[in-house]
């Protein structure tokens, strides 16, 4: 069994049917749906698709709704405008114009001459791209161009180290989290985060939702990456989106904000995923590059909770083997160890300190699997955190939105049974025996059991016991 999730993110290259069939069969545990470039009608049919193959197959997948956030991007242009070094370029708003015989094209964030100074950097289309802002005005931004390129329509604009004011959540972003409410979808992913009110502005969505999703908080800038505690505590899980984070910050600063997320989320027992880039090559090539299976393999060696695919499942040519190539590489580097930052973790609460007993203990014996019965998923959240060497962490619990929200969880994969949230104690044989016609334990398996009590609010009448299968 492989412990590291994967999340594919959905395009045309993966969105029919048999497609999104074969990603599962080869082991897809979250898709993604970013809201950049998804439509409503094209969602709800894809949604809808995902369920039917997903139960056909009796798994949980989890469904992500990325938001696209306050991304500020170019306007449409007829031609693509190329540009070399020390020319001008002019970015209007508010309907200004671009200066006769010179070069621009508008941007979609009216306020940008007010965010920017001169001798900020503006950086277009994820790198591709570099200026310095000379001077700004009510209706546009001038800049020199930097490095040569070729402007095309609708690029993202990233702006490093500037305080950008447009809100947390746009109308297209509030349209769209109201779109992952009435599907009640597991996941929603906030972009550009900058501080936990940001996080508070996408909870206020879900009041009077009786559906709350878990929300992933994406780290995609420097102030981000600054104010990333109290993000972290205001989120549900983080994403160390590269993409972004890589133009946004000094390049060879990403490693170690990486490892450093990575380190404080299983620290603080947070769900973590590391994206974007993993195996690039793939989107052209049916095998990667020895960089990419090593980026893999590193954040599999951290232990992060997932790893993503983008470009490479969106509109890659390989699509599949990029699963299977991630597959291929989790499971070898699992076997071989990890970083085990978990031993660093905080355990404030009794029932982690439960937990912590029972992956200690499934540890020494080399138990095949950790058996939780979770009524809100906290208990499977414990023992995901707790990093087992060797076990399966098989999440029991009472219906498919809470299994569904398990599903980011490093090595635990959730089964509904609808008895164990009312008498977890007596659900344990019903439990076992399903674990044996799946075929995922054996007789004579030894397994380790987490039981809450099924009543008391005293978490620490809850129990704890080695069985043989
Ligand atoms: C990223 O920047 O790495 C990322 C995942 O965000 P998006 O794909 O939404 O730009």
């Amino acid at each position: 069994m492989r412990k590291t999730r994967i999340i594919a993110t959905l395009g045309p290259a993966t969105d029919s049917p048999d497609r999104l069939g074969a990603l599962l069969d080869a082991g897809v545990n979250i898709f993604r749906l970013n809201m950049t470039h998804a439509k409503h009608e094209w969602v709800r049919r894809v949604v809808a698709d995902i369920r039917t193959l997903a139960h056909q197959r009796q798994i949980i997948a989890g469904i992500l709704l990325d938001n696209q956030g306050p991304s500020i991007r170019t306007g449409d242009v007829p031609a693509p405008i190329s540009v070399t070094p020390g020319e001008r370029f002019f970015f209007t708003v508010r309907g200004g114009q671009v200066p006769a015989g010179a070069k621009g094209t508008s941007v979609n964030y009216d306020d940008l001459g007010r965010d920017v100074r001169p001798g900020d950097t503006l950086v277009v289309d994820n790198g591709e791209m570099k200026m310095r802002i000379i001077a700004t005005n009510p209706e546009h931004v001038e800049c020199e161009i930097l490095t040569e390129g070729s402007l095309g329509s609708r690029r993202h604009i990233n702006l490093p180290g500037v305080h950008v004011s447009i809100p947390a959540l746009t109308d297209k972003d509030r349209a769209d989290v109201a779109l992952a409410l009435e599907l009640k979808l597991d996941y929603v992913a906030l972009s550009f985060v900058r501080d936990p009110e940001d996080l508070a502005t996408l909870r206020a969505c879900f009041h009077g939702h009786s559906h709350v999703p878990q929300v992933v908080a994406k780290i995609e800038h420097q102030f981000a990456v600054d104010h990333f505690d109290a993000i972290a505590h205001a989120a549900d899980a983080i994403m160390v989106a590269r993409g972004d984070l890589g133009v946004e910050c000094p390049y060879e600063e990403l490693p170690i904000i990486q490892r450093r997320i990575v380190k404080a989320c299983i620290r603080m027992g947070k769900p973590v995923i590391v994206a974007t880039q993993m195996l690039e090559s793939m989107i052209t090539n049916p095998l990667p590059t020895r960089a990419e299976i090593t980026d893999v393999a590193n954040a599999v060696f951290e232990q992060a909770d997932a790893i993503m695919l983008s470009g490479e499942t969106t509109v890659g040519r390989h699509p599949v083997a990029c699963i299977e190539v991630m597959d291929k590489i989790a499971r070898r580097i699992e076997r071989s160890g990890g970083a085990n930052y978990h031993e660093e973790a905080e355990l404030t609460q009794p029932r982690q300190k439960l937990v912590r007993s029972a992956v200690i203990l499934a540890d020494q014996l080399n138990a095949k699997a950790i058996l939780v019965f979770t009524r809100s998923g906290q208990l499977a959240r414990y023992a995901a955190a707790q990093r087992p060497k060797h076990s399966a962490i098989f999440a029991f619990c009472p219906d498919e939105t809470l299994a569904g929200q398990l599903t980011i969880l490093r090595a635990v994969q959730p089964i509904v049974l609808p008895s164990c949230s009312e008498a977890p104690e007596e659900s344990v044989d019903g439990a076992i025996q399903r674990l044996l016609s799946l075929g995922r334990v054996q007789r004579g398996d030894t397994v380790v059991i987490v039981i809450p009590h099924a009543t008391s609010q005293d978490r620490q009448a809850d129990s704890l016991k080695m069985q043989v299968v």
